[in-house]
């Protein structure tokens, strides 16, 4: 049976209820070769990001997933102890994000050994801190395409996916950037369906949203938290249902967290406008609790779990 694998263990469909798919705890948009760059102390972390933790669940968040790669500050450690503080499970990722965020050993290591070291994080563990396996592989690609570093990055993704079952995210605004993608994931044998295009809103043509979610791909509108924007992602949610893709979309709104660029780890955004707001604002147009539901457990979960 398919499990969610998060910082808390694997987690079954009926453990759950609301699963925010994309939702940042820790990140650093800084790169690599930055003073202090990935550097916080975890118990400052835990202090500022347990508030917000809190509150999402008190309105029904079970489980968030973070997206925060290599690269980007990924902190495994950090985010093992805000789970064991506030008893969110976290989906933390492997891989690496797009250029110039890619650090040199991954930039220098093969196609070979980047699928062998993400496959070990996802079976066995993440550097050392043993008691969390990735629970997906987060990758990025150029706004334009894709480098050949990114490439090499992206097929090492479809090789540990095609071996261990495990979705691959990637941040990509075009939607003939994925079509590519998906050529180099056909060729290491992983299915369009494992594969979730994070920030598809930024795609304008919605008839490419539709076209690659009936090809099986997850489609990801996770801007959502600003409400001058909701009657816009209302409409993205109700054309995807009428073109028959409301069974591969993902919500969420891409908020948080403690940037250690900031001083205190800065102010972090509320992950709550989107199970206190933007679902209601759904049935006010016309959206069932069913349909509802589907979006917030079910799709997020058979997206993610393995
Ligand atoms: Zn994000």
């Amino acid at each position: 049976m398919s499990a969610l694998q998060t910082t808390l263990g694997p987690l079954d469909r009926d453990d759950l209820g609301m699963i925010l798919p994309h939702e940042h705890v820790f990140v650093d948009l800084r790169t690599y070769d930055q003073p202090g760059y990935a550097e916080a102390d975890p118990e400052d972390v835990v202090r500022l990001m347990t508030a917000p933790i809190a509150a999402a669940r008190a309105v029904g968040v079970t489980a968030i997933v973070e997206p925060s790669t290599v690269g980007v500050g990924r902190r495994p450690d950090i985010l093992l102890a805000v789970s064991r503080a506030t008893g969110m499970p976290l989906v933390v990722p492997t891989g690496v994000y797009r250029e110039p965020w890619v650090p040199p050993w991954a930039r220098d290591a093969s196609v070979d050994a980047l699928a062998e070291w993400m496959t070990t994080e996802i079976e066995a563990g993440i550097e050392g801190v043993v008691d969390v396996r990735a629970g997906w592989v987060k990758v990025s690609v150029g706004d334009e395409g894709m480098t050949p570093i990114e490439e090499k990055i992206l097929r090492a993704a479809a090789m540990a996916a095609a071996r261990t079952g495990a979705a691959v995210g990637s941040h990509t605004v075009r939607g003939r950037v994925v079509r590519d993608q998906l050529a180099i994931l056909a060729e290491e044998g992983c299915p369009p369906d494992r594969f979730v295009w994070i920030h598809a809103q930024q795609e304008p043509d919605r008839a490419t949203h539709h076209e690659l979610g009936r090809r099986g791909v997850w489609v990801e509108y996770d801007g959502i938290g600003d409400p001058a924007e909701d009657d816009r992602y209302v409409a993205l949610v109700r054309d995807a249902l009428d073109a028959g893709i409301g069974g591969r979309l993902l919500l969420s709104q891409d908020l948080g967290w403690y940037d250690p660029a900031q001083p205190g780890g800065g102010t972090p955004r509320p992950y709550t406008h989107l199970p206190t707001v933007f679902l209601g604002r759904l049935q006010d147009a016309g959206v069932d609790d069913d349909t509802i539901g589907g979006l917030v457990h079910d799709n997020p979960f058979d997206a993610f779990a393995r």
